[in-house]
């Protein structure tokens, strides 16, 4: 298995899968799109990655790990929720392997 990733058309050349900015020269990548909400609809627990330019140059790329709530579930539904959650955490780690493999290659 190779960390090579081909970028879409139109995306991120320097986070590649990524950065979910498609906007041609952007300096600050991101990537919010990975969250589990609760039955409301409000954020529960999420992963964010971001790496931001300032005048300074660029940030280091971190990844976040976010709960912002608690819900209580009947036990016919927990399942559900547990299997999301792991597959958050498989794109924490697989956000930082990303990183993690950007470094050794720079
Ligand atoms: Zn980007």
């Amino acid at each position: 298995m190779t960390n090579e990733t081909v970028p879409p058309t139109g995306g991120c050349p320097t986070w590649p899968g990524l950065c979910i900015d498609t906007e041609p020269g952007h300096l600050d990548h991101y990537n919010s799109e990975h969250e589990i909400t609760d039955k409301r609809g409000e954020r529960l627990f999420d992963v964010t990655f971001t790496q931001f330019t300032d005048e300074h140059g660029a940030s280091p790329a971190k990844i976040s790990i976010a709960g912002m709530g608690s819900e209580d579930y009947d036990p016919h539904e927990v399942r559900q929720v547990t299997a999301k959650i792991r597959q958050l955490l498989d794109v924490a780690d697989a956000m930082a392997d990303q990183v993690l493999a950007a470094e050794a290659r720079a």
